[in-house]
């Protein structure tokens, strides 16, 4: 059962120098993502959490619906 694909990539900005960058949602999960220009390092775990309320729906919605495959 598919939930979040982990190789989607998502646009951040950093908080403090303001550069986007690109993270997939696997690099999102780990504690702590960094900023590739000024090396900030800032927290994920309010995305993650999030992230895993999506996840659960997403699988919650599979389950009740078949197999249908959702691509994000
Ligand atoms: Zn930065």
């Amino acid at each position: 059962m598919a939930g979040i694909d982990n190789n989607v990539k998502l646009d951040l900005k950093c908080p403090q120098c303001k550069t986007k960058f690109k993270k997939t949602i696997r690099q999102l999960k780990r504690p702590g993502v960094k900023c590739p220009k000024c090396g900030i390092s800032f927290e994920t775990s309010k995305f993650k959490k999030g992230l895993d309320k999506v996840d659960r729906e997403l699988k919650d919605f599979q389950r009740k619906f078949g197999n249908i495959k959702i691509k994000l």
